[in-house]
């Protein structure tokens, strides 16, 4: 197969949406009336970010949606993707394999791929996204305020712990190595609850790289400072029962690929935003609050004590 045969059977799509899709130079888009458009890229590496055997179907699915949950993150609906890929080989069957799980995602978000990038080369694969929205709605980081709650949707931690069972750090059996490893492979992006969310929250990050990094960007560009409560801090139940009490904790916060949103919102907000959870199908707990403070996030029991937490969370460079 050469390049041009892997795009025409594999990516090629006819677009409806766009004012000119895949086959040109460029694609050509156009933000409806009253919207701005919201662009996100990122990129996931064979060894870094997956394992060099995963499932080319989970593989498609995972890489729009980690793209998917930035937009989410930011109350944007998705509307394009571009996707840039290097195949070590052009092996139809996982070529196809990987374009099932993608378009599938693809199409229950609305999502259409207008362009790309096809090379031959270590397994590597970049996707644009791109959404809208009206420009006053969007969930910006650096808009949370000292008394705002925090939020979480669903619950962290499960993923990490799906990792650190494939490394043989811990040994999870039956239902919860299920239910980690498909958090794991399989995130859904809190798409519905980012448009739910608009008007409503105030500020929002999707949590990719562990609760405390991700709510410490918040907390950082609104110049505020998070404090969490311990006991309010959801625990799925492969968390709650994991053997290892250390690993299970830091899994929880520091974990990683979770793809949650982490949202404040004023107080007043409190019923909106337990509308936006139901109309999104999706748990919401209130965690915590923005205080005034120096910039960082602090986790206190319900004394009032600091609990210290492992690890600070993922950072590629440390
Ligand atoms: P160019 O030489 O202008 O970079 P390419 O030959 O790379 O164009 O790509 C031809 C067309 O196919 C372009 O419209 C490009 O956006 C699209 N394309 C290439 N790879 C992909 C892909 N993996 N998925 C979707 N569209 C792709
Ligand atoms: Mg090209």
């Amino acid at each position: 197969m050469t390049e041009f045969e892997i795009i025409a059977r594999y990516f090629a799509r006819r677009s409806r949406t766009a004012v000119l899709g895949v086959g040109d130079d460029c694609a050509l888009v156009r933000a409806r009336k009253g919207m701005v458009l919201a662009l996100s890229t990122d990129m996931l590496l064979s060894g870094r970010h997956f394992l060099p055997d995963a499932d080319p179907q989970q593989l498609g699915h995972k890489s729009l949606a980690v793209n998917l949950s930035d937009l989410a993150a930011m109350g944007a609906e998705p509307r394009w993707a571009l996707l840039a890929i290097a195949l070590p080989k052009a092996d139809g069957k996982w070529i196809r394999a990987f374009a099932r799980g993608f378009f599938r995602l693809a199409r229950r978000f609305g999502t259409e791929l207008i362009g790309g990038d096809t090379t031959k080369g270590p397994l590597t694969i970049s996707i644009t996204v791109i959404g809208e929205l009206p420009q006053r709605l969007a969930l910006r980081r650096d808009a949370a305020c000292a008394g705002d709650d925090i939020w979480l949707s669903g619950a962290t931690g499960e993923a990490a712990l799906g990792l650190a069972h494939l490394r043989g750090r811990v040994r999870l059996g039956g239902a919860a190595r299920k239910a980690c490893l498909a958090r794991l492979h399989e995130p859904e992006p809190r798409v519905k609850l980012g448009l739910a969310l608009r008007g409503v929250a105030r500020s929002a990050i999707d949590v990719s790289d562990g609760l405390l990094a991700d709510l410490g960007h918040v907390a950082k560009a609104s110049r505020v400072a998070a404090e969490l409560r311990w006991e309010d801090i959801p625990r799925a139940r492969p968390i709650a029962s994991c053997p290892d009490e250390g690993l299970a904790k830091e899994c929880l916060y520091a974990g990683g690929d979770d793809y949650e949103l982490v949202f404040t919102a004023p107080r007043a907000a409190r019923a909106r935003v337990e509308a936006a959870g139901r109309k999104a199908g999706v748990r919401v707990t209130a965690i915590g609050a923005m205080v005034r403070g120096k910039p960082g996030v602090r986790v206190r029991d319900s004394l009032g004590r600091t609990v210290s937490i492992p690890r600070a969370g993922f950072d590629h460079f440390a």
